[in-house]
């Protein structure tokens, strides 16, 4: 298949922190000349069904997507997992683990942000929550400018929700490796999302590229709507130094916060091996 293709392999659905429904990500992703469509989801795969319905009905070709939240070197990095069987018990379970602690951390969250005269987060963020079991910063940076305390999300994010403000609270996410193998041993790929997020040292992201690399990942994010076009360059040369598949994908969240839409998004380089080229029997 060729690099020339639409491909939005990164968005989220009201099962995590996107504010559309599978259904009306996949018509507005059809709407907008996506050629393939994946629903990455953070630590849930519950939405798979209905994105993979949606897409038919669309006549959209599609992939299984997950987004899955890892500690690494005492930072978050996400692997997004692409064309799995979402029905394996053991990404299941590892999944349900990896969400586990969303609940207990969002009460701290709360009581944190009431320490600087913000009452009341936890119970405003749940208003946002489209699942329960998937509460995020997403959902209280969203009821902190409905309750006037910032203008935008992405200001309460820096303010508030960002290591070292008032309302972060550090978590353990899943390993680097089980992330992966869930994903692997489920015949999907592993790619790392959005690696010029993270900010890391260059010792870190090298340890980060080949301990994923040695468990088995295959694919890295170079073109992302939180890469600027020299970063897609930068990471260009990372999947070609390591050999690794390319991805491309917008994170879609929602049309009033996201500033990349739905397949808006530069071309993969001709000289990068697409992730959708091995995953071409997987596509639905
Ligand atoms: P959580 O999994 O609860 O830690 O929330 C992570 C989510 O918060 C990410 O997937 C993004 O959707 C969102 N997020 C993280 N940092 C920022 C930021 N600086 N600006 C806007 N959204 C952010
Ligand atoms: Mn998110
Ligand atoms: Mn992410
Ligand atoms: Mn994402």
């Amino acid at each position: 298949m060729k690099s020339i293709l639409n491909a939005d392999l990164h968005c989220h659905s009201v099962i995590s922190d996107g504010t559309l429904t599978p259904e009306q990500l996949a018509e507005r992703a059809k709407a907008a000349g996506v050629e393939l469509w994946a629903l990455t989801d953070h630590d849930e795969v519950g939405g798979q069904d209905r994105a993979l319905a949606a897409a038919r009905a669309q006549k959209l070709p599609y992939l299984t997507g997950v987004e899955i939240s890892v500690t690494f070197a005492n930072q978050t990095v996400h692997i997004v997992g692409l064309g799995f069987d979402h029905h394996d018990t053991q990404l299941q379970d590892g999944l349900r683990r990896t969400r586990g602690g969303r609940g207990d951390r969002a009460q701290e969250m709360s009581d944190s942000l009431a320490k600087v005269g913000i009452v009341g987060a936890y119970e405003g963020a749940l208003k946002y929550v489209g699942n329960p079991d998937l509460i995020s910063r997403t959902h209280f940076a969203r009821y902190l400018v409905e309750a006037g305390v910032c203008k935008e999300t992405s200001e309460v994010f820096r303010k508030y929700l960002t290591e070292g403000k008032p309302g972060f609270v550090p978590h353990r996410w899943a390993r680097l490796q089980d992330a992966v193998q869930w994903i692997t041993q489920a015949g999907g790929m592993a790619v790392i999302a959005h690696p010029a997020r993270y900010g890391f040292t260059p010792n870190e992201e090298y340890a980060l590229f080949t301990e994923f690399k040695a468990h088995g990942g295959q694919g890295v994010e170079v073109v992302t709507g939180s890469h600027s076009p020299q970063e897609a360059v930068r990471y260009a040369d990372t999947a070609k130094e390591f050999g690794l598949f390319a991805s491309r994908g917008s994170d879609f969240h929602s049309p009033e916060e996201s500033h990349t839409d739905l397949g808006a998004l530069p071309w993969l380089s001709g000289e990068l091996t697409p992730a959708w080229e091995v995953l071409a029997d997987r596509i639905q």
